[in-house]
């Protein structure tokens, strides 16, 4: 359908550089994209082919970001897609939906000349739930053509698909997904720590004047324990709109501090309006 267009324009290429912290995840990652770059050594050892990786963690901490990283890294085309968009009260719409997913993940890699594609599916819990027993639901039949077209994935397919799932409730996934063969390593990407949110607010600070004198962004990394990076960088966002108002040239610590203030005052709104 058309529905998807407006998400597989072509993605920024995404390096993982650009991503705060998260060292451990990001080397499991790279571990296991090797198998995907490495096909002819894969194929001589008789290695199964890697077909899918979840990542699994909180809100905000980067799963997206690293799916992105990993297209670039393997030269594959990027695809992305939430597990809600497949959710519809037509039985088989869904199905035929992760049909035309994969068909033109293919597509496109073909025709942009990359010999892998890697589909991002974000809240793939939606789809991927337990089946419990007897009760059908409608969307059973998603899963199921998800877990069809896992099990189609060769190692000498021309394109070679990757799966990236990301989910944090991962205790919720339908076991048919976790089975070898189907999502065959589990990445956790957790919240940051001290030293992970300096590294991401640096990386938001980037291209914002701050007032080098005075900004201690490792300080800042301190007052904001338990933030995400999505929350990191509205703190940075929220600093620079602070300093444009006051009609300051530079963002100062201050202006840093209110901001970690409203992100976490934002929260805490979000959280009550949806009780
Ligand atoms: P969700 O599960 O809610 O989809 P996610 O884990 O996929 O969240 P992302 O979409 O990757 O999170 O992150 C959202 C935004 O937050 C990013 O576009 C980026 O600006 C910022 N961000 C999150 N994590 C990091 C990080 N580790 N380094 C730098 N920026 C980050």
């Amino acid at each position: 359908g058309g529905e998807r267009k407006t998400k597989s324009r072509p993605a920024k290429p995404m390096s993982f550089d650009q991503i705060g912290g998260q060292e451990r995840a990001k080397q499991e990652l790279v571990e296991a994209l090797d198998f995907l770059v490495k096909v002819d050594q894969i194929s001589k050892f008789g290695i199964r082919p890697l077909k899918g990786i979840l990542l699994t963690g909180p809100p905000g901490t980067g799963k997206t970001l690293l799916a992105k990283a990993a297209a670039s890294y393997t030269d594959s085309i990027y695809l992305g897609a939430s597990g809600s968009e497949f959710v519809e009260m037509y039985v088989g719409v869904g199905a035929s939906r992760i049909r035309d997913l994969f068909k033109e993940a293919r597509q496109k890699a073909a025709k942009q000349g990359k010999s892998s594609a890697v589909i991002f599916i974000d809240e793939i819990d939606v789809i991927g739930g337990k089946r419990d027993g007897g009760q059908q639901r409608e969307y059973d039949q998603t899963l199921n053509q998800l877990l069809t077209e896992l099990d189609g994935i060769h190692t000498s397919d021309s394109p070679r698909i990757l799966l990236i799932g990301a989910t944090n409730r991962k205790e919720m996934l339908d076991s048919a997904l976790l089975r070898p063969g189907r999502f065959d390593r589990h990445i956790g990407v957790d919240l940051p720590d001290k030293k992970g949110r300096t590294h991401i607010l640096n990386i938001h600070a980037k291209n914002k004047p701050l007032d080098l004198e005075e900004v201690n962004l490792e300080k800042i990394a301190e007052e904001s324990f338990g933030f995400s990076g999505a929350q990191l960088e509205s703190v940075m966002n929220e600093a620079a709109i602070y300093a444009m108002r006051e009609d300051g040239e530079l963002i100062s610590q201050r202006h840093l501090s209110m901001a970690i203030d409203k992100v976490m005052m934002g929260e805490r709104t979000d959280r009550e309006a949806t009780k």
